[in-house]
């Protein structure tokens, strides 16, 4: 059996959903037409939103606008402050689907400032506040990081960015908090939050942004008049519904959910540092995910172990990218100041809340054996 430790890249949908998509299959129909296969599709539309709206506590009259992912719905929130003149603020541990728009925002003259982590990952609201200025069109801090698991005190950030820039639009990407602990739109008070059905156990292809009721933003995606006019293209009928169903399922089951994957990064922790005492936990002291685990193994390369893990069929993953086939050093990692030597030593373990706790047991097991050879192997030369 594979156990997967890799939730956070994505939460793979378990047994249950299979029931869904069927039922869903039903009704997949081009929820623009007007005939009763087009009105099936959109009531199915309609209570999936009505669903992910109560996930996140957003208000009544927030749109919800479902897009291809929480990458679509990011890069949205840029391109609707693109045409905008003032300072844009994002911070250095972003996603690179807000850090890459950025950037060619600032290639082409707009000033975008990354606010820089403290050693630990977190995002201080005092850091925030003193980068915004009151013509500051933009603020974007995401609610939980993707590597480290931090979570950022967004709610805070929210007020003390009100009181500086009160006409800034404030955003939070949330594809990693959701599902993994309390997210309410309503108690962060941000105007935008993004989040991703793939993170959740639903599909990938689909996410949300949602829309603070008064916020004004210009469509990302052109075309018909889907969403509320602010993304066009005929919506993904299936994932959207499955996404509403796997919402309602997390909305029901959050605190059992969350106590599962707390109960199970624990046992893991402590349990990997009696066996390698030399590991260390990032961000260990702060508010994280409850199911994240960031682990520095000094004298390892992350690349081995995850090969080595995957032969003992237990995916983890590292904090490198790796595109174009060459592992880059974590950037979340390189800006809370670790050296490019120590970021390619580390690991993330991501657990799913069905996990047993002898399958974690079996994931700290593998891993002692596998570092415990390697470095004996770099010993010997
Ligand atoms: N934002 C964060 C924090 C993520 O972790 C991810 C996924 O890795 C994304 C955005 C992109 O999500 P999607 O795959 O839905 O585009």
């Amino acid at each position: 059996m594979i156990i997967d430790c890799d939730a956070n890249a994505t939460y793979a949908p378990d047994e249950r959903i299979r029931g869904v998509i069927s039922s869903c299959l039903e009704s997949l129909g081009n929820p623009s037409s007007l005939h009763r296969g087009g009105q099936r599709a959109r009531a199915a539309i309609e209570e999936a939103r009505a669903s992910v709206r109560r996930l996140v506590d957003a208000e009544e009259k927030d749109v919800i606008v479902f897009t291809s992912g929480a990458t679509e719905a990011n890069n949205t929130v840029v391109a609707a402050v693109s045409s905008a003149t003032g300072p844009i603020i994002s911070a250095s541990t972003e996603h690179p689907c807000i850090l890459q728009p950025l950037k060619r925002l600032a290639s082409h003259g707009r000033t975008v400032v990354l606010v820089s982590p403290q050693s630990d990952g977190l995002i201080t609201s005092e850091s925030v506040a003193s980068a915004v200025t009151p013509d500051t069109a933009l603020v974007s801090i995401m609610a939980a990081n993707n590597e480290t698991g931090v979570i950022n005190p967004i709610a805070a950030i929210v007020a003390k960015v009100r009181a500086i820039a009160p006409r800034a639009l404030i955003h939070t990407d949330a594809a990693q908090l959701l599902g993994k602990g309390a997210l309410s739109m309503r108690e962060m008070g941000v105007d935008l939050l993004t989040i991703s059905a793939h993170k959740i156990g639903a599909l990938s292809g689909v996410g949300a942004l949602c829309i603070r009721d008064g916020v004004d933003i210009e469509p990302f995606i052109l075309g018909g008049p889907q969403e509320s006019k602010l993304r066009g293209g005929t919506e993904n009928v299936l994932g959207i519904s499955v996404f509403g169903a796997v919402a309602d399922r997390i909305a029901s089951e959050l605190p059992a959910r969350v106590e599962s994957m707390r109960a199970l990064r624990d046992l893991f922790e402590e349990r990997l540092a009696r066996a390698i005492p030399d590991v260390e936990f990032n961000s260990v002291h702060l508010d994280r995910l409850p199911n994240t685990s960031n682990v520095y193994v000094p004298g390892v390369r992350a690349d081995d172990l995850i090969v080595a893990m995957d032969l003992e069929r237990i995916l983890i993953s590292s904090g490198a990218a790796c595109t174009s086939g060459k592992p880059e050093p974590s950037h979340v990692l390189l800006a809370m100041g670790q050296s490019e030597e120590r970021t390619r030593a580390t690991i993330r373990v991501s657990f799913r809340a069905d996990l047993s706790q002898e399958g974690c047991v079996r994931v700290v097991n593998a891993l002692t054996n596998a570092v415990t050879r390697m470095r004996r192997m770099k010993r010997e030369g």
